[in-house]
């Protein structure tokens, strides 16, 4: 099926998974928030590194070793390129966004987190990036402060003021909610805390693979990411620094590469960005990823944003004729991820008859638990789009979907 922007159906044939039947029927993939398939090129690279050379980097002279450390740092330069990045040594390789955080929350806390002092957070806010803050918080003495957010899932902004007070020392929030879609703000965000001398972290883990970020246009002091929800492998992810606050703060894991000389008396750590890298990293992972964001950019972020908006305004307007379906997050702007209930049937139930139907949805709390306590139930459907996605993808699911309410209701 062909968009207005990209030959959907074309560029479907490079997800050989996306291929297969489930249940008997065509499989239709709706859960790309959780995580995305991988297209050829990401399998290849990685196929190609372990047949040819696998190696460990930044330890032999022997060629293999240096082209394993030549492929890991050129996915590196093509990562930071990617972000814009002022030096690709502001980028860290991480396990995913949840270790960006862990390493962040662990070094800024300790360095800077005093009794009564606050991190700010915002109410749609993936468990990664509560309980990391909640635990050094606690640590620490100090509080975990929450901008609300409305009944349409649109963050309070104007209770934001407020909230950077001269005690809170940074606030992490979301560029995208996985659970309700919404694209927050995140330049007046960031324009804001700024204006207050309050750095930022910015959890990009639902919008790298939806928009371009530019992290430099954006002006964020930290912004993270998974691999594996931007097509590339499962295991590697990204810390993005400034810069001037990657050299301040101290090495988080201790161990083999992150050091210039080690003796019993006293260590030496290594300069950026291998201060951040201790032991052996995700070699593959990172190969692996870079081959994801070539692919990527071959297709073009623009182009993507376009395709996908076009298709949710659809998957929307279809959804909303459905009798009984409630949607759980109504912003405007918005990316990725469509939340509904039906009427007052568990999520799991419907989850499990679009399953027998070969459809994958999430369903659940979506790791935003204290989100669904908001909203007062225990979870939602989630249906999250990838630029494979059809308008046969959609039609699919609102079929799916009349029929599990007939079914339940
Ligand atoms: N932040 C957001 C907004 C997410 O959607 C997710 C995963 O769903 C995460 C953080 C955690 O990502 P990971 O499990 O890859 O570390």
């Amino acid at each position: 099926m062909i968009t207005s922007v990209l030959n959907t159906a074309e560029l479907r044939k490079d997800f050989p998974l996306l291929e297969q039947s489930v249940n008997g029927k065509k499989l239709v993939y709706l859960d790309n928030a959780a995580t995305t398939q991988k297209p050829k090129e990401v399998l290849e690279a990685l196929n190609t590194y372990y047949e040819e050379y696998n190696s460990n980097v930044h330890r032999g002279v022997h060629l293999l070793s240096q082209k394993a450390t030549d492929a890991y740092e050129a996915a590196r330069t093509n990562v930071a390129a990617f972000i814009n990045a002022k030096h690709s040594h502001e980028v860290i390789f991480t396990r995913g966004t949840t270790e960006g955080i862990n390493l962040i929350s662990n070094t800024f806390g300790r360095m800077f987190l005093q009794k009564g002092d606050s991190i700010l957070i915002t109410a749609m806010e993936h468990h990664s990036n509560i309980v990391p803050w909640q635990m050094i918080c606690e640590e620490r003495g100090a509080t975990l402060k929450v901008l609300p957010i409305d009944d349409d899932g649109v963050l309070k902004m104007e209770e934001l003021p407020a909230l950077l007070d001269d005690k809170t020392k940074l606030f992490a929030f979301t560029y995208v909610s996985n659970s309700l879609g919404t694209v927050n703000d995140v330049h007046e965000i960031i324009a804001q805390a700024h204006g207050k001398n309050i750095p930022v972290l910015v959890d990009a883990a639902q919008a790298v693979q939806h928009m371009k970020v530019d992290v430099q246009h954006l002006d964020a002091d930290f912004l993270v990411f998974s691999g594996h929800k931007i097509y590339g492998p499962t295991g590697i992810g990204v810390l993005y620094g400034k810069e001037q606050w990657l050299n301040v703060l101290p090495p988080w894991q201790g161990g083999g590469d992150m050091i210039k000389t080690v003796s019993f008396e006293k260590t030496v750590y290594n300069e950026l960005p291998y201060k951040y890298e201790a032991g052996t990293p995700d070699v593959s992972g990172a190969i692996g990823l870079s081959a994801a964001i070539t692919y990527l950019n071959g297709i073009g972020l623009e182009a993507i944003e376009e395709s996908e908006h076009e298709l949710i305004q659809y998957a929307l307007e279809k959804l909303t004729a459905i009798e009984g379906l409630t949607f759980i997050g109504k912003a405007k702007d918005r990316a990725g991820a469509i939340s509904f209930l039906l009427n007052g049937i568990h999520p799991f139930d419907v989850g499990e008859l679009l399953d027998k139907q070969g459809i994958a949805v999430r369903t659940g709390h979506h790791c935003t638990q204290p989100l669904m306590d908001i909203f007062n139930i225990p979870g939602t459907v989630r249906a999250s789009f990838a630029f494979y996605n059809t308008r046969e993808d959609v039609d699919l699911l609102v079929a799916g979907v009349r029929k599990a309410a007939q079914m339940l209701s």
